[in-house]
C-alpha cells in the first residue's frame, strides 16, 4: 500500500511548445480509491503513465510513501497497470496468464493456486482458466487482463486506464461493484481513469475532475455535484450539466440585461460574470424569480426537462412529473441561492447568492 505524491508534475510531448499535463502538486493517500474524469485528450492517460513509471514527466517529481520514484523505472515501483485493451500471452492459458505475475515475483505454489483461484472466482472466470485467451470472446480476454493486475497482493498501488470500456453495459455495473469490493478488503490505493461520470462518482473516494490538461477540481461526488468549484465540473458532472448566464456584477449585485438577478455572498465583486446554476436547483416559483420563456417539456417518466430561454440563454430546469406550462410562454423559476454560483474570468467560482437577494426577473 502506497501514498503517491506528486509534485510540480507536468509534461510535454513537444519539448515544452504545448502541454499535455499543466503541472499538479497533490497527494493520494495509501488505501484510497481516486478516479481520474474528463474528456478524451485531457491528460488522464499521461499523468496516470507517470504514475506507473512508463512515461517521465517533463518537469516535477513523482514521490511513492515518501520516497522520490522520478527515474525509477515502472518494474521497481511496485505498481499493477490494466489497460484499456486485453495485454495477455497468447501462447499460455488464462491460468498461466493469471499465475505469471507472481511466479516471477516467486510466490509459493499453493499461494499462487489459491489466490488465481479467487481471482477468478471474483471476476466470473473460473470456468476459463484453461482455455486459451484468442479462444475467448473480447470482453473475457479484457477480463482476464484484469485478473492479471488484481493477481498480485503485495502491490503498492493498481492503476486502471479505463478498464472496462470492451465490456457490455449490463456486466460493467457488477464488475465494477466486484473492484470495488476487492478494494475495500485490500485497502490498497487505486487509480482510475474513466471519462464516464458515473463510473468515476460510484467507484471512487474521490473525484479529479481534468479538463485541457488542468486539474479543475478534486472532491467527493456529493462535493462535485453540489459545489463546483469551475465552471468545468458545473457542466461536465450532472445531466443534463448546470445553466449558465452572463451577469454584470456591481459591487456584487449581479444584472443580467440590467435587471437585477441576486446578490453575489462575497462582497465587491464587479465586472463581467457567468451565474450558474443546476437544473435541480431551478424550481417552478408563482412568486419572484427568474422569468423564462418555455421552449419544450421533455417527459422522463419520473421527472421533466423543461427547456427554457432567456435571451441568447438555454436553460434547463429538471422537475416533478407533475410540472405542466404551455410551450412557448412564459414562466418563472427560482433559484436556491446557496446552490447558485458566481464565476470569474478563469471559470473560478468566487461566490454563491446571497439567501436574502434571490430573484429579480
Ligand atoms: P483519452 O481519454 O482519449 O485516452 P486522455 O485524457 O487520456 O485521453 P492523453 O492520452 O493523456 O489524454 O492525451 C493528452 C494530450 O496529449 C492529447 O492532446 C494527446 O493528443 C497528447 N498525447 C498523448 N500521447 C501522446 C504522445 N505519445 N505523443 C504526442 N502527444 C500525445
Amino acid at each position: 500500500m502506497a501514498e503517491i505524491r506528486l509534485e510540480g508534475v507536468a509534461h510535454s510531448y513537444d519539448g515544452g511548445k504545448t502541454y499535455a499535463l499543466n503541472p499538479i502538486t497533490m497527494t493520494w493517500k495509501d488505501g484510497k480509491a481516486y478516479a481520474l474524469l474528463g474528456p478524451s485528450g485531457c491528460g488522464k492517460t499521461t499523468l496516470l503513465n507517470i504514475i506507473s513509471g512508463l512515461l517521465k514527466p517533463s518537469e516535477g517529481k513523482v514521490f511513492i510513501d515518501g520516497k522520490d520514484v522520478t527515474d525509477v523505472i515502472t518494474d521497481d515501483r511496485n505498481i499493477a497497470q490494466v489497460f484499456q485493451f486485453p495485454v495477455l500471452y497468447d501462447t499460455m492459458s488464462v491460468r498461466k496468464n493469471l499465475e505469471f505475475p507472481l511466479k516471477n515475483r516467486k510466490v509459493p505454489r499453493e499461494k499462487i493456486a489459491q489466490r488465481v483461484k479467487e481471482i477468478a472466482e471474483l471476476l466470473g472466470i473460473e470456468n476459463d482458466l484453461d482455455s486459451k485467451p484468442s479462444k475467448l470472446r473480447s470482453d473475457l480476454q479484457q477480463i482476464v487482463s484484469l485478473g492479471r493486475g488484481l493477481v498480485r497482493e503485495d502491490v503498492s498501488a493498481i492503476l486502471f486506464d479505463e478498464p472496462l470500456t470492451v465490456i457490455d453495459q449490463n456486466f460493467k455495473w457488477t464488475l465494477r461493484n466486484r473492484l470495488k469490493r476487492l478494494h475495500l478488503a485490500t485497502g490498497v490505493t487505486v487509480v482510475y481513469v474513466t471519462h464516464d461520470q458515473t463510473e468515476a462518482l460510484t467507484f471512487a473516494d474521490e473525484v479529479l475532475v481534468m479538463d485541457k490538461g488542468n486539474l479543475v477540481q478534486v472532491g467527493t461526488s456529493e462535493s462535485l455535484f453540489l459545489e463546483p468549484q469551475h465552471e468545468f465540473v458545473g457542466y461536465f458532472i450532472g445531466s443534463p450539466g448546470m445553466n449558465f448566464l452572463d451577469v454584470e456584477a456591481n459591487s456584487s449585485v449581479l444584472t443580467h440585461n440590467g435587471k437585477t438577478i441576486g446578490k453575489a455572498a462575497k462582497a465587491g465583486l464587479n465586472g463581467s460574470h457567468r451565474f450558474g446554476v443546476r437544473p435541480e436547483f431551478l424550481v417552478p416559483s408563482n412568486r419572484s424569480g427568474l422569468e423564462f420563456k418555455i421552449e419544450r417539456i421533455e417527459d422522463r417518466g419520473v421527472f421533466k426537462l423543461v427547456h427554457l430561454s432567456k435571451d441568447d440563454f438555454k436553460f434547463i430546469a429538471k422537475t416533478d412529473e407533475s410540472y405542466d406550462a404551455k410551450v412557448g410562454g412564459k414562466a418563472t423559476f427560482s433559484f436556491d441561492p446557496t446552490r447558485a454560483f458566481v464565476y470569474d474570468a478563469q471559470q473560478r467560482a468566487v461566490s454563491t447568492v446571497s439567501p436574502s437577494s434571490a430573484g429579480g426577473n
